[in-house]
């Protein structure tokens, strides 16, 4: 029997109610390794429960206690890094050195980060014009947080913490392809002493139980991170019903590349930014924009660099792109494949699936693809693919770089290559993105607003964001005279 990955609940390990479970697989070797929990309304009713059970106790304590909290349970993960890492690498199919040196270290900074979060959040006060005003920042209550299979626990974390440290109590969904590292985390909490009902989390599907802890009466606030299709039906629930909601979705960034790039770090950047977790990235730079006078040199450069790539098992050293997540999102790289051909696009290298040897030879693995020859309104330009594929497109001057970045719904990021400094401030300015990297990608200080516009999402984490989005801001005025 397959290992069993089961709900956490007021403390407490649990089946789903239903008695119903997920097969779970390892996109390496392509092969079911674990069965999580196929929860339904019923179970999600359960942990909301207990969550509003908790919430009082939580709420009250000091903001310092809350932290002592968190910083414990970074303490705990951190104790268990390897292991960890090693989950994530087996449940998402990511290179071992990624999940390790990059994202269960960032779920670790996650909660260590809201911890002083917690004990710095302020609020303001107004006088002088009518009244002296001060605002109370209070915590919701029972709120939800959904998270995505690509990054599994670093946006599980990113989610959680700030919830917590508010002083909400928290039912929490991971996506069912990637469930692994979330359980774990309940483990730990369950082994730290976690007050019980604080942190619960729900497992199984999204039309099941997502959908359901979404819907649920009680909750009072709905994190998501995940597609922009299925934000978008969170949005009409939560409209009507007077939710608040946090919507991070998909993106189909620009990298801009001028002539006047400062060489050093580009190609290392570009590399990382086109197909770091195999172009799994929301932020990922998909479509890379390159000024006339250097395309063609850009290009040789590039593509010398993506042949050195090595695509294979993500526990070896070494490798750099593992697999899809899972045979569903496999199939969906390789349509767009066909697609980019059939809309014209010229394959430079790449373009199928990549079948190791040994263990990964069932997995599901796709080569690094770069694509020229496709307009910005071709729909491998337009839609997010979230695969290791790109596109290359010439631009000559600024105004057509920024109309070709702008040429899509999506506003999540981009990134914009130039030494000229009058530039780079404004196409920051004026490009449809809530983040712009100028000469860099993926730089991160956790305490910058971090959310995308249009089709990217609603609202906005990060720092004093995310701990203004879990809690309430109340008016108090009083007549001092
Ligand atoms: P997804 O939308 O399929 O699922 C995300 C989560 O929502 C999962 O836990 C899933 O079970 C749940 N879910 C699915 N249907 C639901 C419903 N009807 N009600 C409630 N919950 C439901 O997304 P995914 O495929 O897991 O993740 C990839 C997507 O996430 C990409 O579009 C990517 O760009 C996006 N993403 C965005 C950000 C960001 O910060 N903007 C970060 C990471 C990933």
């Amino acid at each position: 029997m397959h290992a069993r990955i089961l709900n956490f609940i007021d403390g407490d390990f649990v089946p789903a109610q239903g008695g119903d479970w997920l097969d779970v697989s390892d996109p390496a070797p392509g092969a079911v390794f674990a069965q999580c929990a196929a929860s339904d309304a019923r179970d999600v009713e359960a942990a909301v429960a207990a969550a509003e059970t908790a919430f009082p106790s939580w709420s009250a304590l000091p903001n310092s206690a809350r932290a002592a909290w968190l910083n414990r349970l970074a303490d705990a993960l951190e104790a268990r890094l390897d292991e960890f890492a090693r989950a994530e690498a087996q449940d998402a199919g990511k290179p071992l050195a990624l999940a390790r040196e990059v994202e269960i270290t960032r779920a670790v900074s996650n909660l260590r980060f809201f911890a002083a979060a917690a004990t710095q959040f302020s609020s303001e006060c107004h006088h002088g014009e009518a009244g002296l005003n001060y605002t109370l920042r209070l915590p919701h209550g029972a709120v939800a947080c959904i998270s995505p299979w690509n990054l599994p626990l670093y946006l599980f974390t990113w989610k959680i913490a700030p919830a917590l440290a508010a002083g909400n109590t928290v039912v929490a969904k991971p996506s069912e392809v990637t469930p692994l590292t979330a359980f774990m985390l309940g483990e730990l909490a369950r082994a730290i002493g976690f007050p019980p009902g604080v942190l619960n989390i729900v497992q199984g599907s999204g039309p099941d139980c997502g959908r359901a802890l979404v819907e649920h009466a009680r909750i009072k606030a709905v994190s998501f991170t995940g597609s922009t299709a299925v934000g978008r039906g969170i949005a009409a629930h939560c409209g009507p019903a007077l939710k608040k909601v946090s919507l991070e979705l998909g993106g189909k960034n620009a990298l801009i590349v001028f002539a006047d790039a400062p060489p050093g770090r580009l190609m290392d950047t570009v590399l990382r930014a086109a197909f770091q977790n195999s172009g799994q990235i929301c932020l990922c730079g998909s479509r890379i924009l390159v000024q006339r006078g250097i395309f063609d040199e850009f290009r040789h450069a590039l593509l010398q660099r993506v042949a050195q790539l090595r695509v294979g098992d993500p526990l070896e050293a070494g490798t750099n792109l593992g697999p899809l997540v899972s045979r569903a999102h496999f199939d969906k790289v390789m349509n767009y494949l066909d697609l980019a051909r059939a809309e014209g696009g010229r394959v430079l290298c790449g373009g199928e699936a990549v079948r190791p040897e040994g263990r990964c030879a069932q997995g599901w693995f796709v080569a690094p693809t770069v694509i020229e020859g496709l307009g910005p309104q071709a729909r491998c330009n337009t839609e997010e693919i979230f695969g290791p594929l790109v596109t290359l497109q010439p631009f000559g001057d600024e105004d057509e770089a920024l109309a070709l970045a702008n040429a899509g719904d999506y506003g999540l990021a981009a990134s914009i290559w130039t030494q000229d400094l009058g530039r780079a401030h404004r196409l920051a300015a004026r490009i449809q993105a809530g983040i712009v990297w100028i000469n860099t990608w993926l730089m991160r200080d956790l305490r910058t607003p971090f959310g995308g516009l249009g089709q990217s999402g609603l609202g906005r984490e990060g720092g004093l964001e995310a701990m203004r989005f879990f809690t309430d801001p109340r008016n108090v005025c009083i007549d001092p005279t």
